[in-house]
């Protein structure tokens, strides 16, 4: 797409649309990212020799300038729904009265408590089984694009009145429905992020490699899970025991993901002259040991001084 090998009308607003949803998530994650490490440095990630600060500065503009990200995300969702209403242009009669009747079959299954009877029978009340049923790659997918898909089709039915309206009316409904806007290009982005990583999983030779890159994929499924848990349940997509298991499953993935956290970080091949940071020569380790060490010894020598709290009166 980038090659412009294949420079159409068409390709050219795909790669618009991609990357109006790419870049809002990839500005918000890395201010998320170095607000995470300022906090995991304590004070000595305020400290200007750091540089955690300084390129939270530099960094923050970026949601705002080569296309506000909140502007961005209405492009995409504007784009979701223009699709959603091009797939019924040619569609006759018969075809709006067979999707009226699938839309009406998907809400019979999913809104009433017949789908999510029939996750807790396949689950039979056993927490692996659920866990199971959600580690996938396929069930991941399947929330994923349920949830978009039928984000477009909820608001496209909510926005339809703006076609007859007045301009007036038809802004104040737009209005109305912007945080659905947003939030259903940021489910879209969200789930092209997880295509991203799935395809490119699938690539990896080294089987340790993808195992721990396969867990991580499936943290972040599962973590975008997690965050919209009220949607699915709501929509009668999870069962209330599917549901509980979201969480205990991150936490395992966590648990399981920690020991490789610093060659995961490593990958990016950062070397000490791009990071640039102090706290990252090993000065701030021994500085712990050092402090580690003395009172140590003032413990063995007994005399560290007592605290206030155990003179007895
Ligand atoms: C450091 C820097 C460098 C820049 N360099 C350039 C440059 O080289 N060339 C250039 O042309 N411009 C440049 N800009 C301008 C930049 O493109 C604009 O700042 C940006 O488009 C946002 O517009 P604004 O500042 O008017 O903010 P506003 O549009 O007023 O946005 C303020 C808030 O309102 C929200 N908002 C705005 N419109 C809507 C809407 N329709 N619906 C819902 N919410 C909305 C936004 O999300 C944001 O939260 C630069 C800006 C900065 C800060």
């Amino acid at each position: 797409m980038f090659s412009g090998r294949t420079d159409t009308d068409a390709d050219r607003q795909d790669l618009e649309t991609l990357a109006a949803a790419l870049k809002p998530m990839s500005t918000w994650h890395a201010l998320t990212t170095l607000q995470t490490a300022r906090e995991a440095c304590g004070g000595a990630g305020f400290m200007v020799e750091n540089r955690l600060t300084s390129l939270r500065a530099d960094l923050d503009v970026y949601v705002t300038f080569e296309g506000d990200n909140t502007v961005l995300l209405q492009l995409v969702a504007k784009r979701l729904l223009a699709d959603y209403g091009r797939e019924f242009k040619d569609v006759d009669a018969g075809g709006i009265a067979r999707y009226i009747a699938t839309r009406a079959a998907d809400a019979a299954l999913h809104r009433t408590p017949l789908h999510r009877a029939l996750q807790t029978l396949a689950d039979q009340g056993d927490a692996r089984r659920s866990v199971g049923q959600l580690r996938g790659a396929e069930a991941q997918r399947e929330l994923l694009t349920d949830r978009v898909g039928s984000m477009v089709a909820e608001l496209a039915a909510a926005l339809r009145p703006a076609t007859r309206a007045s301009r007036a009316d038809a802004a104040a409904l737009f209005n109305r429905y912007q945080h659905v806007l947003i939030e259903t290009a940021r489910a879209h982005a969200e789930l092209i992020q997880w295509e991203a990583f799935t395809a490119a999983l699938a690539t990896v030779e080294d089987p340790g490699t993808a195992r721990v890159l396969g867990w991580l994929r499936d943290l972040f499924g599962l973590t975008l899970i997690e965050r919209n848990l009220s949607w699915y349940l709501i929509h009668g997509r999870l069962s209330a025991g599917r549901a509980r298991t979201v969480t205990s499953y991150v936490d395992r993935l966590l648990t399981r993901l920690r020991p490789h956290a610093q060659d995961l970080v490593d990958a990016f091949g950062y070397a000490p002259e791009a990071v640039r940071a102090t706290i990252t020569t090993g000065i701030e380790r021994e500085r712990q040991d050092e402090a580690r060490a003395y009172y140590r010894s003032r413990r063995a020598a007994g005399t560290t001084p007592v605290p206030e709290k155990s003179r007895t009166a």
